[in-house]
């Protein structure tokens, strides 16, 4: 009797009686035969509801648990279902796992925590399982915490941004709250439906509590935002911005870089030619032109002096880019006077790329002027980007979007997995 109380205490069960042990030489791991209390048993698996017995299911069944030291352990019992009022036959719930679990509760936590705080190989290893089922784990944990928690309760001022996974090929729209600065909603797409169901999900009353919404400057954004929270104030991402103006310089880096190169146009033939000497010095200052000019290292300072001297054009596009900066940096009036030097710089600049930016610009001068005045964190939208970006990649070789987004919110919502048997 004292072993079986050891035994329940050592996985952490609750709400649960160990009936026996064994050791699986074929599995080579700890085999405990549990079952539900008597108040925890005929409950519906997906609801909780006390139901009438259906049958018995698939008979016994295994779960992974925690390991002990170095031992794999499996929790064994019964899975019969129940007549639930609500989900008709239901395999009936049970204290030490998540509903359609393969893996315990604790099990789930502490590879969702793992996801979040390690590496891939970290925990794949740790936890001797595959990437693919890590993913489903998450995607548990995190639906679970969903049930749990409103996200989108109390929101103010809110940034809303697409981010792309998958090379590119797929989509996400996210929600950030700015005064907290969680994630708060995150499903996949980038077209008006899906941002149309968040401001579903928001309901009507708390969507016209929303004071200001920053965004990039696509339409679609624009057209539902107007729609559906018509008394927010709308500010132009800073970010999108600088993206914007990343990408004129980066049209007049190629135009420096097939110069150089000497690349001809003969008939309707390109002729590649290698990169060599002055072309492929330009292509190796891509990285110092992008980047913030106070994270240089020593050595891209040298390509940007290089640059200085060799291209006034590119030069020039490179400062153009940097005062951009600069502008969101000030903010305030400033910030907007600043800008109208830019508007002016940019116009007489003989940068095709940058006269076309200018354009732009002016047409969403009130969105632009509008983040100026309320400060909106540049730095909170361009830090989640970045962090989303990075998740992607880790959870590359989950199995759809949901487990991305789980985890994405695992990490950014600010409700983060706990670990098994603390609080
Ligand atoms: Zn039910």
């Amino acid at each position: 009797m004292r072993e079986k109380s050891v035994w329940r205490r050592a996985c952490g069960l609750s709400d649960t009686v160990v009936e026996g042990l064994d050791f699986d030489d074929a599995a080579e791991a700890v085999i405990v035969s549990v079952r539900p209390v008597a108040k925890a048993r005929r409950r519906c698996g997906r609801c909780g509801r006390r139901s009438a017995g259906y049958d018995q299911g698939e008979g016994r069944r295994r779960w992974r648990a925690l390991d002990l030291g170095s031992t794999r352990v499996f929790l064994e019992a019964d899975a019969p279902r129940v007549r639930c009022r609500l989900h008709g036959p239901t395999v009936a719930r049970v204290p030490w796992a998540r509903h359609g679990a393969g893996h315990t509760r604790d099990f789930d936590d502490l590879a969702a925590w793992l996801a979040v705080h390690t590496s891939k190989s970290a925990a794949m290893q740790l936890l001797r399982v595959a990437w693919r089922t890590v993913g489903a784990i998450v995607a548990r944990v995190g639906a679970d915490i969903d049930a749990q928690v409103d996200r989108l309760e109390g929101l103010r001022r809110i940034g809303i941004d697409e981010i792309s996974y998958k090379r590119g090929h797929r989509y996400l729209v996210v929600v950030i709250d700015h005064d907290t600065r969680r994630l708060v909603w995150a499903a996949p797409g980038r077209d008006e439906v899906t941002l149309h169901r968040f401001f579903d999900d928001l309901g009507e009353e708390r969507a016209a509590r929303l004071t200001h919404i920053s965004a990039d400057m696509a339409d679609w954004i624009a057209k539902t935002v107007a729609a559906r929270a018509p008394g927010a104030v709308r500010c132009a991402d800073p970010f999108h911005v600088v993206v914007w103006a990343m990408e004129a310089l980066d049209t007049e880096r190629s135009r420096a870089w097939n110069e150089a190169a000497g690349r001809r146009r003969s008939g309707l033939v390109l002729r590649r030619v290698r990169a060599k000497g002055e072309a492929l010095k330009i292509r190796r200052a891509r990285y110092a032109l992008w980047k913030n000019r106070d994270d240089l290292t020593p050595r891209q300072e040298h390509q940007l002096a290089w640059v200085a001297k060799t291209d006034p054009r590119l030069w020039r596009a490179y400062l153009l880019k940097e005062a951009l900066r600069y502008v969101f940096a000030v903010k305030g009036e400033e910030g907007k006077e600043a800008l109208d030097r830019w508007l002016a710089w940019a116009r007489r600049s003989r940068l095709p790329a940058f006269v076309l930016l200018a354009r732009r610009i002016v047409v969403h001068r009130a969105a632009i002027d509008a983040t100026l005045e309320h400060d909106l964190s540049q730095g909170l939208i361009e830090s989640t980007n970045t962090k989303i970006r990075l998740l992607t990649r880790v959870a590359f070789g989950f199995h759809g979007p949901e487990p991305l987004i789980a985890l994405a919110m695992l990490a950014l919502g600010g409700y983060p997995p706990r670990l098994p048997g603390r609080n």
